[in-house]
């Protein structure tokens, strides 16, 4: 194996993952790179279903072996919550987001406003059952939003290890620290083993 579509029109996502896979000898190509404007709803009902919706779809349409992934925020006192439906949460987007998000959490306690981000990658090559590579990151919703970085729900996700929000940190320790950092890496180990195999 010497090339890996990685299935997403998120320019942020392709740098992290190109970084966490560099020195790998895979050529890693785009959708746009091969021409692909085909979209893959996110039908699943969890993160693996719809990880695995667009790697299996991805790579019948490209015919190489092709990463996908999926992710969201997940909060305990919701009963994980938005989980799936993330990205159009309460039919809303942006920072009207995160009040509807601070709204369902009105009368939640600081004790129990208990989150976590969740990336699932799904890797599928032809001929071959799709393996799946899973990361989590664990914090707190804020009472109200703080910081510029990032995106979607940083502002409110408030890490005890860093005492700052998701948008308060540098992108860079974002970057070590996150959910798809996690998943890239057991991803990477993944892939360390398909090149081996040839
Ligand atoms: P997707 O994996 O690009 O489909 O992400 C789904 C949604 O999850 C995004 O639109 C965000 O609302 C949320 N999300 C995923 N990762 C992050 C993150 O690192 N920070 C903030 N929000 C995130």
């Amino acid at each position: 194996m010497h090339e890996l579509l990685i299935a997403t029109r998120n320019p942020g996502k392709l740098r992290e993952f190109a970084a966490i896979f560099a020195g790998l000898g895979l050529r890693l190509r785009t959708l746009d790179e091969l021409g692909i404007s085909d979209e893959i709803e996110e039908s699943g009902a969890s993160f693996a279903a719809n990880a695995i919706l667009k790697a299996e779809g991805y790579m019948a349409l490209s015919g190489i072996p092709t990463l996908a992934d999926d992710s969201g925020l997940e909060v305990a006192a919701l009963n994980g919550a938005p989980g799936v439906h993330s990205a159009r949460y309460g039919g809303v987007q942006g920072e009207a987001q995160l009040r509807y998000l601070l709204e369902q959490l009105k009368d939640v306690p600081w004790h129990a406003r208990l989150a976590r981000f969740v990336c699932v990658i799904a890797l599928a090559r032809p001929g071959h059952a799709t393996e799946l590579a899973e990361g989590t990151l664990p914090g707190v919703i804020e009472f109200a939003p703080r910081g510029t970085g990032g995106f979607g729900y940083d502002p409110l996700f408030y890490l005890l290890d860093e005492n700052m929000t998701l948008a308060e940190l540098p992108a860079e320790r974002k970057n070590q620290i996150s959910h798809r950092a996690a998943a890239a890496r057991a991803a990477r180990a993944i892939l360390e083993r398909w090149m081996a195999e040839g």
